[in-house]
């Protein structure tokens, strides 16, 4: 039987780095304020912001990163100022009131 010896590896114990699920708000813009909570489950998945407290609940697949989640969300928000323009047509009105 043969003996290394000396070689003894270092065992590099590699951080489970904590899965990053706190994520800028897009509402308030506080930064890793939204906390993402999936339930594989249930296929629930929630995000809600420690400050201004805004809370948003969608269905996930087992394949949804939370960082997926967070993407969903902040586009359902992103996308309301264009769906809502400000600016009217200008509708000519009828106006027989001479
Ligand atoms: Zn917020």
């Amino acid at each position: 039987m043969v003996r290394k010896k000396g070689h003894r590896k270092p065992f590099v114990r590699k951080p489970i780095s904590p899965i990053e699920k706190l994520y800028d708000c897009p509402l308030c813009g506080q930064e890793k304020a939204c906390l993402v909570d999936r339930d594989i489950a249930t296929s629930d998945a929630r995000i809600r912001c420690e400050k201004c407290d805004e809370l948003y609940a969608t269905k996930i697949t087992h394949l949804c990163q939370p960082i997926d989640i967070y993407c969903q969300w902040v586009s359902t928000h992103a996308r309301k100022p264009f769906i809502e323009p400000n600016i009217r047509p200008h509708i000519p009105v009828h106006s027989h009131s001479c």
